[in-house]
């Protein structure tokens, strides 16, 4: 067993030996002719359990679980007790931390602090910001200028704010926790019911996390949770007629295969896709403050993370400087398991992960790129990739185009201080998720930021993320936002009810 060696407490050793099955209906049920799936421990290759993939069949089932439950006691509740509910929800992850940031460190490979700032701190609160806008989802009163229908009457226009419905839910396997949460909180503060569909690589963490929404005493239907292929078990839902909305979390590749989908009953669709963003930093920029930032922004999650900061732009006159103290400082990050307290890269999801993050870097160097730190696997198992810096790229080197999703780091000089030419290079892309802006001139900050094309743009830190703040992708990073107020508008529809009075 993978995780001999490791210390686990009981309940994670308790829950990895039980059958891992899909929850429709607040019941885990076999599947009816889906897949047996293997969970790999990405740090080790080794096996540490097996689960069950949903076939069409199990789709079926899960999405009449949640349409029969939309219009059950779910539907009677007050917004407040659907509050409690979410609340309840992230009190019971509270106390499961443990067990929670375990599984996620062994299932994802990420290091222990990132699974408990993620998966115990940021989605319990998250659930819990949801919670609060479960009472305040308000329709509007609308003075109207066009006379009633009766001359002489009177009337009153008001908007009701109701819940879209049956929300097919998709995520990814690289922060499996976190993920759960954004899809969970604004679906269910809104009123709406969902089959959530894992990612098959990371199951873990979402069913143990399912297995506490019961706990809570969410109505059954409500939350169902399936794993499974994406193109059997993520496709059927995706084509479902029966579901209203999809809410993804991915690649762009799949985002658009979601979209083509989701036509048959013209399903609303919200996307949170991949990025490439740009961290730019001028030459007045505080530079070890900048390097302390710019490290984290493209080697959080060993890369695995839309948001990462992966395409970064020194000015000619700070470059040398920066790319010393960057190299001294990515050289000193650990590589190892989740489970090392040192350990600040972690493994990549898989083999065929690694083999692709492999391929971008054979790329830079084919292409005359100076790979600067790192570039190597390493490990005597598991999917390790070295921190890796390529230096001197150019626009067109596949390593500066394309979305890694892996730990390196690509590096542009530029000479010009027009913000203009600046923010053209930093816009040059087909992806707009987010990007930073690094400078201690505050128009200069202000104005670059207005120049760049991308849903979030932070000053002086990178990826800056909130429950209350949105987030969420231009061009091909997406469809929509995700957390704040905002985050709950694509799971609400409008109802507009004129009165003659
Ligand atoms: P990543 O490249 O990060 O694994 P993917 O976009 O491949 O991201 O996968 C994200 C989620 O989408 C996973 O749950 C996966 O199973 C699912 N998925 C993959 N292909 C499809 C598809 N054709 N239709 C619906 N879901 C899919």
């Amino acid at each position: 067993m993978a995780a001999a060696s490791i210390h686990l407490n009981a309940g994670t050793k308790r829950f990895l030996d039980e059958p891992h099955r899909l929850l429709i209906n607040n019941e885990w049920v076999a599947t009816d002719g889906g897949d047996t799936i293997a969970v790999n421990d990405p740090a080790t290759g080794l096996q540490i359990a097996e689960h069950e993939g949903a076939s069409e069949a199990d789709v079926d089932r899960a999405v009449a679980a949640a349409r029969a439950a939309l219009t059950g006691p779910w539907s009677k509740l007050s917004p407040a007790d659907r509050g409690k509910l979410l609340w309840k929800l992230a009190d019971l992850m509270d106390q499961n931390a443990a067990t929670i940031c375990e599984l996620e460190v062994l299932n994802n490979g990420m290091p222990m602090i990132a699974a408990q700032l993620g998966s115990t701190v940021f989605a319990p609160d998250y659930l819990r910001y949801c919670a609060g806008w479960a009472t305040k989802i308000l329709g509007d009163t609308i003075p109207t200028s066009r006379p009633p229908m009766d001359p002489d009457g009177e009337s009153l226009v008001y908007t009701l704010k109701e819940p879209i419905g049956v929300v097919g839910a998709i995520i990814p396997w690289n922060h499996p926790g976190s993920m759960m949460a954004l899809k969970l909180g604004p679906a269910l503060a809104t009123g709406c019911t969902l089959v959530l569909k894992v990612a098959e690589l990371t199951p873990l963490t979402n069913f143990f996390m399912a297995r506490l929404a019961v706990e809570a005493g969410f109505p059954p239907g409500v939350i169902n949770v399936i794993s499974g292929y994406g193109e059997r078990a993520g496709a059927a839902l995706a084509n479902h007629p029966d579901v209203d909305k999809i809410a993804f979390t991915g690649s762009t590749a799949v985002g658009k295969e979601i979209i083509k989908a989701s036509a048959g009953n013209l399903k609303r669709v919200s996307l949170e896709l991949g990025g490439k963003s740009p961290v730019v930093v001028m030459p007045d920029a505080n530079i070890d403050k900048a390097v302390a930032g710019a490290i984290p922004a493209a080697f959080f999650l060993s890369g695995q993370n839309c948001m990462a900061g992966t395409r970064l732009f020194l000015h000619a006159r700070i470059h040398d400087e920066f790319i010393d103290k960057l190299s001294a400082g990515v050289g000193m990050l650990k590589v190892g398991s989740g489970f090392d307290p040192e350990a600040f890269i972690g493994p990549l999801i898989s083999e065929r992960q690694r083999q692709r993050v492999l391929g971008y870097i054979d790329a830079a160097r084919a292409e005359g790129a100076d790979i600067i730190v790192g570039g190597q696997a390493t490990g005597e198992r598991g999917y390790f990739v070295q921190p890796t810096v390529a230096a001197n790229t150019t626009r067109d080197m596949q390593v500066v185009r394309e979305e890694v999703f892996g730990p390196v780091l690509s590096v542009r000089r530029f000479e010009t201080e027009d913000l203009d030419a600046i923010a053209a290079e930093a816009n040059d892309t087909i992806y707009g998720l987010s990007g930073s802006v690094w400078t201690q001139n505050i128009s200069t900050a202000h104005r670059l930021v207005k120049r760049i094309d991308a849903g979030q743009v932070s000053i002086n830190c990178h990826a800056a993320i909130d429950p209350a703040t949105p987030f969420g992708g231009n061009k091909q990073s997406g469809w929509g936002r995700e957390f704040g107020k905002e985050g709950l508008q694509p799971y609400l529809k409008t109802k507009a009810v004129s009165i003659m009075l």
